[in-house]
């Protein structure tokens, strides 16, 4: 049917592209290009003998606009699908502006200097796109992603109007390190030791980080403690769900995970800033980063499983009314089937579906737009196919 195009070629991308080859119907060609080009030529070599999609592959500084225009212009894919870090959002929604492609991500725009993710830097290519005619679609992963798509669709079959969501994200996962992050670590380090914040009646409340902990017992994994922390969807769901009243995101961590954590953030292993090590400009994070297991080494260390979902309280009919949609996602199934992780493949696997949802016309309209503003039976119907089945449930427990 068409080409796309997938910028970066890391944890995330690996899935994504395993399942664009595993669905040649719709992705007849395939484009890889990133910053390290040996790692797309691996992928390549890997897969080529085993799908009908036809791939090639490319170097790109995704930061370039420039450099990534003209790639863009020379493949002419009809989509990028963006997995390479969320600095560079911004850049390749230029290129593909200039280009005349449709644009995907799985991350919202976050400066390199300010540890600060919002929507505004994005939104603010509204217009632009909309004349263009060209759609940008905001955030397909899990989280967010699938939680906005889950959202929709609690909107649209089991509620009239919906007052409270809590997204709940669990890794039972071990891969068996004292510590290691399991996608991109200065991405998850800069958002787990960012002040938290949940949406209430109309306003964002503020907490200290880790500050509000609560235990909750998981299907099909037990009991886990989970943390507030401020997410990007939070931002988005707040807009697009008429009669919210509070919104908020919780994260499982274990015991080593924090102490660890704490450890590096009290010796300044985890700052942002740059400081000066013999006559070299380092930052302390990104120094981390690379002393830390890469998270694509996890997959066959990794057992357990993950459980990401969304309780929603509200109202059908006048009475009161709960329900939870959530996955669950088994980490060696997932190394089985693509040699990845479930964070990475939980996350790769809507990649894909985005994109096949713009490829497809199925979900496009110009402008720039978050999951849960498009119809999510498709996209719902697409998880169960491609990998990701969900469940649900009337009588979920709720979180205090
Ligand atoms: P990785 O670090 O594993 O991969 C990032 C890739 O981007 C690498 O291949 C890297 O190249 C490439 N890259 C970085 N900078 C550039 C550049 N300037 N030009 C070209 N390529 C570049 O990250 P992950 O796969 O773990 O994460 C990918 C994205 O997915 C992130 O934005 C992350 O926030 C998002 N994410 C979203 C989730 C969701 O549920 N919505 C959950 C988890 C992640 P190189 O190989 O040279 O390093």
């Amino acid at each position: 049917m068409g080409k796309v195009m997938v910028i970066g070629c890391g944890g995330v991308a690996s899935v994504a592209i395993h399942k664009i080859c595993q669905n040649s119907e719709v992705f007849s060609e395939l484009c890889i290009a990133s910053r390290t080009v040996s790692k797309c030529d691996a992928l390549k070599e890997k897969l080529q003998g085993t799908t009908k999609t036809k791939i090639t592959t490319a170097q790109v500084d995704a930061d370039n606009v420039e450099e990534l225009t003209a790639l863009i212009k020379k493949e002419q894919p009809e989509v990028v699908l963006n997995l390479a870090l969320p600095y560079q959002d911004l850049t390749i929604m230029d290129a593909c502006l200039a280009a005349g492609v449709h644009y995907i991500d799985t991350a919202n725009y976050e400066p390199e200097d300010t540890a600060k993710f919002e929507y505004k830097w994005q939104w603010a290519y509204r217009e632009k796109y909309e004349k263009a005619g060209l759609t940008a679609l905001l955030g397909s992963g899990f989280d967010p992603g699938v939680t906005s798509v889950f959202s929709a669709y609690a909107l649209k079959y089991y509620f009239d109007e919906i007052n409270y969501i809590d997204i709940l994200d669990c890794n039972a996962g071990d891969h068996g390190y004292p510590f290691a992050t399991n996608f991109n670590p200065e991405i998850n380090i800069r958002e787990v030791s960012a002040k938290g914040s949940y949406w209430e009646d109309g306003h964002w409340v503020e907490t200290e980080p880790m500050e509000i902990k609560r235990v909750y017992n998981f299907p099909e994994i037990g009991e886990k403690d989970m943390y507030l922390l401020h997410h990007e969807e939070i931002e988005s769901l707040a807009l697009n769900i008429p009669g919210i009243k509070r919104i908020r995101f919780f994260m499982t961590f274990g015991e080593s995970y924090l102490t660890h954590l704490r450890c590096l953030e009290d010796v300044g292993m985890t700052s942002i800033e740059p400081i000066m090590y013999e006559g070299k400009e380092i930052v302390p994070l990104q120094f981390l980063k690379a002393v830390l297991p890469d998270p694509s080494s996890l997959g066959p260390r990794t057992k357990g499983k993950t459980n990401i979902g969304c309780i929603f309280i509200g109202k059908k009919d006048g009475q009161e009314k709960k329900l939870y949609i959530y996955n669950t996602c088994d980490h060696q199934e997932c190394y089985k089937e693509v040699g990845s992780q479930a964070v990475a493949y939980t996350t790769g696997v809507p990649a894909m579906i985005g994109a096949m949802m713009v490829m497809t016309g199925t979900w496009k309209k110009p402008g720039v737009y978050n999951m849960e503003e498009f119809d999510p039976d498709p996209f719902m119907d697409a998880l169960n196919k491609w990998g990701l089945p969900w469940k649900i449930s009337e009588d979920p427990e709720l979180v205090d």
